[in-house]
């Protein structure tokens, strides 16, 4: 009997079970993989403000003051920062190091132990897992499901589900003479999203995308883009894939069960980062969690405390980061490229680049502050509610 499951070993689970062995609660991860950071796509580029705020520990490998943004026309306009914002580390290299940190703290890990069912009962609740080809059951007082935006499990439980997602794809690639964050606006290459080409060690770099669908075909339009403009030395890579959860789960919690990170839908609408605010979600989850324990009560209603909480801190963030998604989303590349013209010429981006309020985080200051400046059409199409612009409507 444990205190608690961990349902996955991604950074959020890892981070989780990290603090809650620290509490002095015995902790156990369930993971199906081989190994925390196996196979993972994720491009690593975390702010500053969050490496430190979590006292993260991982392999970097540059720091980001400057991006350039490419218009469908070719034309770029580039941001500078004077402080570095953002660190491009390994990702696999943060998910082993947080699951050695919750080692060190006492929390157990099983590798390749897929989570097939999490049934709450009246005095536990109870993970049944493939293991070495049997089935085995776990018990606890209580299961954290942060098992990634693929997973059923919570809509198995009766949470709801995600009705929206993205697509990532990505490749390393051997760059040429590409020092700088790139990021790249095409409707005909990344529809409704973007694609981006981010330089990590010397010579060598992840191109990426996301799409809402078909991300291999796009991904490899994109390399061959990309070769044909000489920044990448061949279009031949291998590719990885991974959702996004666009909207969050109705509840993320319920009797004897929390969800967080990607499983939840904390996520920017805008970039599809997850670290940052599944981290943010963890910590409150843990600090209810902990109270749980104290109080000896693990029910829903008890526990509904951290869906309120973390709804309190990012909801706001999450509605108007998905809304600019929307709008961006209804734009043809004439549009965009007029966009890029109109902020060239009234000098948003240095704005921006000087702005005391810039957060790599939080984005939702930022929206206002673009979409004022552009055009006043702009402005009240973004700001028409989102039940108007659209029809499947994500849960916050
Ligand atoms: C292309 C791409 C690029 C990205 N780049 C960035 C970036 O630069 N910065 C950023 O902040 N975010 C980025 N993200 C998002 C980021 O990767 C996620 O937000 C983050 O990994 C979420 O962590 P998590 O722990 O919630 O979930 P995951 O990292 O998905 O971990 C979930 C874990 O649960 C395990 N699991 C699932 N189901 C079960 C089960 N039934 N039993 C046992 N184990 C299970 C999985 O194997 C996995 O190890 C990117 C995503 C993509 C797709």
């Amino acid at each position: 009997m444990y205190d608690v499951i961990i349902v996955g070993a991604g950074p959020i689970g890892s981070h989780t079970a990290s603090k809650l062995a620290a509490l002095g609660y015995k902790v156990i991860v369930l993971e199906q993989k081989e190994d925390a950071g196996e196979n993972i796509c994720c491009t690593g580029i975390i702010s500053i403000e969050c490496f430190n705020a979590f006292n993260l520990n991982a392999s970097i490998l540059r720091q980001a003051n400057s991006a350039k943004f490419f218009a469908p026309c070719g034309e770029f306009i580039r941001l500078e920062r004077e402080a570095p914002q953002a660190y491009i580390i390994d990702s696999a290299s943060l998910d082993k190091s947080l699951k050695e940190r919750a080692q060190k703290y006492g929390a157990d890990y099983l590798l390749s132990t897929p989570v097939v069912a999490i049934t709450p009962e009246a005095d536990c609740v109870s993970a049944t897992v493939n293991y070495q080809g049997k089935q085995r059951t776990f018990t606890a007082q209580v299961a954290v499901l942060a098992c990634g935006s693929g997973s059923r499990l919570p809509e198995k439980i009766g949470l709801g589900r995600v009705s929206d997602f993205m697509v990532g794809a990505q490749a390393e690639v051997n760059t040429i003479n590409i020092d700088e964050v790139e990021v790249y606006f095409d409707q005909n290459l990344f529809p409704s999203f973007f694609g981006w080409l981010v330089p990590t060690k010397s010579g060598k770099g992840l191109a990426g995308l996301l799409v809402p669908d078909n991300p291999a075909s796009y991904l490899r339009s994109f390399l061959r883009h990309l070769q044909s403009q000489g920044k990448i030395a061949s279009s031949e890579a291998d590719m990885k894939f991974g959702t996004i959860p666009l909207g969050t789960l109705p509840r993320t919690c319920s009797d004897r069960i929390i969800v967080v990170g990607d499983a939840a839908g904390q996520v920017k609408p805008t970039t599809g980062g997850g670290i940052y605010y599944g981290l943010l979600c963890a910590d409150i989850a843990v600090n209810c969690l902990h109270q749980a324990f104290l109080a000896n009560n693990f029910s829903a209603a008890k526990l509904s405390i951290y869906h309120k909480q973390w709804q309190a801190k990012l909801d706001h963030e999450l509605r108007t980061g998905y809304r600019a998604r929307r709008l961006y989303k209804k734009l043809s590349n004439r549009r965009i490229d007029h966009l890029f013209q109109a902020a060239q010429a009234n000098g948003i981006f240095k704005l921006i680049a000087e702005w005391p309020d810039f957060s790599f985080d939080w984005h939702r200051k930022l929206i206002f502050e673009i979409v004022k400046h552009l055009t006043p059409g702009l402005l009240s199409v973004a700001l028409k509610p989102i039940t108007k612009m659209r029809t499947n409507r994500p849960h916050y």
